[in-house]
């Protein structure tokens, strides 16, 4: 047996608690995981609460990443004792997910677990923070460079906005944090932002264009912030999306787009190729200054991720949770 959430909607409702588990009821998979620490990433605050279509079938254990050990292998790249890496690739939603002291995968779906990174750390940056880094790939791909000019990133007191303004103030870029949260201005300062702008100047319906400032974006927000984002990024800027955090709509026009060169890099972290993935953990040991990481992250236990779920959709958790899964 082991302790884990395990999400169920019967007759009786969509609920989650934690519960013991028989290891016999773990899914199909070539690698079985001791996890030691999952996270709450927004995805994991939907299905836990069930405010989202996120869970494909039920019984589910919720928990899109998970750091952990391997206790048994059939794949050839893994063997028992090797410290790994889970984001994405649809656990947590479809497939038994890391919030759980066992996980039950596919061997292809793993990264080895960097040396620079202690277990805890990899999952203070977790999917949030490995979504984070592939959006500055992104911006790095399309040519944006420090002296281009101002970086926005949107919901940046969240888990992927937190590390986003970590990375990029390492890299050298100016960045212009939003945030529904002034009182986290120093937070957001303490991570390198050197302006924080409250979230009000971009929530509402805005003009197609507006006065061009932005090189790049980070958007974890969608909806109007994203419009009006698009609208006032600089001649040729790049505009990554990842989020949806005030809806999935895109109230905009093609002004930026079609006027100003403006590209929109659609960023997703679930079915990213793997070297892409090795990349971009690669890129957080060099690039994520590690001591930051105290600063961004708190660390709880199975039962407070239940009650903190409805709390992280409401915008009220800072930066991000670990969950400590023993
Ligand atoms: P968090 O809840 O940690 O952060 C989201 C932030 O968005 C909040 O902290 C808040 O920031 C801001 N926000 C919340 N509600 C609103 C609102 N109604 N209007 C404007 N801003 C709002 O979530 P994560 O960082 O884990 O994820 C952020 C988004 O990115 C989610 O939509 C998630 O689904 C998506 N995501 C996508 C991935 C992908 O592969 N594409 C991977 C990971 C995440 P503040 O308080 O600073 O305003």
């Amino acid at each position: 047996m082991f302790k884990g959430i395990l999400i169920e909607k019967d007759d009786a409702g969509y609920r989650a608690a934690v519960k013991e588990i028989d290891e016999s009821q773990l899914p199909e998979g070539n690698v079985t995981v001791r996890v030691s620490h999952s996270t709450l990433n927004y995805k994991d605050g939907l299905a836990i609460t069930g405010k989202g279509p996120v869970v494909r079938k039920f019984p589910m254990v919720p928990g899109i990443d998970l750091v952990g050990v391997v206790e048994e292998s059939t794949h050839p790249e893994y063997k028992a004792g090797d410290a790994v890496v889970l984001n994405g690739w649809g656990v947590g939603e479809a497939h038994w997910g890391g919030l759980a002291q066992k996980a039950r995968l596919n061997g292809d779906w793993l990264v080895p677990l960097p040396s620079t990174f202690s277990p805890q750390q990899a999952m203070a940056i977790g999917t949030a923070g490995y979504t984070a880094m592939l959006c500055v790939l992104a911006l790095e791909k399309h040519g944006v460079r420090p002296a281009d000019g101002e970086i926005v990133v949107t919901g940046a007191a969240g888990g992927v906005g937190s590390v986003a303004v970590a990375i990029l103030a390492k890299l050298g870029y100016t960045v212009a944090a939003v945030t529904g949260r002034p009182h986290d201005a120093d937070y957001l300062k303490s991570l390198g932002a050197a302006e924080v702008l409250d979230r009000s100047l971009f929530a509402s319906p805005g003009k197609p264009l507006g006065k061009e400032r932005w090189a790049g974006a980070v958007d974890v927000v969608g909806s109007h912030v994203l419009a009006n984002v698009c609208a006032t990024t600089k001649y040729r800027g790049v505009v990554t999306a990842c989020g949806l955090a005030a809806g999935m709509d895109f109230p905009a026009t093609v002004a930026p787009f079609i006027l100003r060169g403006v590209t929109l890099a659609g960023i997703d972290s679930v079915m990213c190729p793997r070297a892409d993935r090795l990349t971009a953990w690669q890129r957080l040991a060099t690039d994520l200054d590690i001591s930051k990481l105290g600063t961004i992250s708190r660390e709880v236990g199975l039962d407070e991720a239940i009650p903190l779920a409805a709390s992280l959709l409401k915008g009220e958790v800072r930066g991000r949770v670990v969950v400590d899964v023993n």
